[in-house]
């Protein structure tokens, strides 16, 4: 990052991904290789099929005339992937800076330009999470963590909030996101087709080049270097004309999981982030999502999936623990969600989403001298009735 940094004008004052598609055409093919000591062979970007910006730069897509990409925008959790982009910015942002930032960036530290233009460039930053979104469609033989290491918590905490809200739950898929679908050439041409609808030929030039890439660049560790699956997200049931019919689900990458157990929390964020995946689909269920996005409905609902977790992990009958642990982690969850008031992802301050976790606690303490576990619907209820309270300045 360092070395991408005293690279670039820092007075540009643009988003990484303009700069880097701007200095892509300024660049020549000698500056380029320059910016790294091993000998790439065919990585080229004068070789690069014509367009190949478009990759890049949304603005420049032009080849999404049906706006297929749109329709599968993932519905939830988008900041994840704004988490991503400011990870790799020039530019300072009005985010503060939090733990989970300065873990990206120690894990980012031995990448350069090349490093971060060919992951942008070839997809390989996106092909993980529309693959899991699209395709990971059942939870049979799911294993969680790079090597399962959260297999079996995961699918204990899951079937533990399914038994816990009185939803109808039993069609959701709980499925993984590993970042070595990299190394799966059928499933990188598969995306790449559906991603940038590139003929065959097209689609097997960019797996190929994909497949070069983690030979070469021993910074992607074979594709499972965390910033591939630094996602976390639930969404509905969707109808997707080349794959069919796509179930609900909860997408759980394996990146977020490495983020957290390494900054201590192993034992407390599985639970808690899926906890918070799992109360959207209360929301889709019970239709309490507002028909039009704007910065303030998506706060409701992040809140609200905040309460709904923190009334889970906090209840006797429900994950039992200990509420002083689960704040130690909710206060860096909650950090990374200090970004863009403005922005459409915008989850709330942490200071409003520890309040809404506070309050999802104190109804939970209440309700387990009753041996009580409430009715989602009427916990929504009260939550919006609670709302402009959590929210005050
Ligand atoms: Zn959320």
């Amino acid at each position: 990052m360092k070395n991408f940094k005293n690279f670039l004008k820092p007075s540009w004052g643009l988003t990484f991904i303009a700069v880097l598609f701007f200095t892509a055409c300024e660049m020549d093919q000698t500056q380029i290789l320059d910016q790294n000591d091993s000998q790439h062979s065919r990585l080229d970007n004068n070789q690069l099929p014509e367009g190949y910006e478009s990759r890049i730069n949304p603005q420049l897509r032009s080849s999404d005339p049906n706006g297929r990409l749109m329709e599968i925008e993932q519905q939830t959790d988008t900041y994840y992937r704004e988490l991503v982009q400011r990870a790799m910015a020039v530019e300072p942002t009005e985010c503060s800076s939090t733990e989970f930032d300065a873990w990206i960036n120690e894990e980012l530290a031995d990448w350069a330009f090349n490093e971060i233009f060919w992951a942008s460039i070839t997809g390989m930053l996106d092909f993980p999470t529309y693959d899991a979104l699209l395709f990971s469609n059942t939870s049979e033989g799911e294993y969680f963590g790079k090597d399962g290491e959260y297999t079996q918590k995961m699918t204990k905490t899951f079937k533990d909030l399914k038994r816990f809200w009185t939803i109808d739950s039993e069609d959701i898929v709980l499925a993984a996101m590993h970042g070595n679908m990299l190394q799966d050439r059928d499933r990188l041409i598969r995306i790449d087709q559906i991603l940038y609808l590139d003929d065959l030929p097209t689609a097997e030039y960019w797996a190929d080049l994909i497949l070069e890439l983690l030979e070469e660049i021993p910074q992607y560790r074979n594709g499972e270097h965390p910033i591939f699956t630094l996602n976390a997200f639930a969404q509905s049931a969707f109808f997707f004309p080349p794959v069919g019919e796509v179930p609900s689900k909860i997408i759980m990458g394996d990146g977020i999981l490495e983020g957290y157990e390494t900054l201590g929390f192993g034992d407390v964020a599985p639970q808690a982030i899926l906890a918070h995946e799992f109360g959207h689909h209360i929301q889709f269920q019970l239709d309490l999502f507002e028909e039009f996005r704007s910065p303030e409905a998506t706060r409701r609902t992040e809140l609200m999936a905040d309460a709904y977790s923190a009334y889970y992990l906090s209840h006797s009958k429900g994950a039992t623990m200990q509420w002083k642990r689960v704040q130690q982690f909710l206060e860096v969850f909650f950090a990374i969600g200090d970004c863009g008031f403005e922005s459409y992802g915008h989850h709330g301050t942490p200071i409003q989403r520890m309040a809404a976790a506070e309050w999802g606690y104190e109804l939970a303490d209440q309700a387990q001298k009753q041996g009580h576990i409430m009715d989602p619907l009427e916990f929504a209820t009260l939550f919006d009735a609670a709302l402009p309270e959590l929210v005050a300045p």
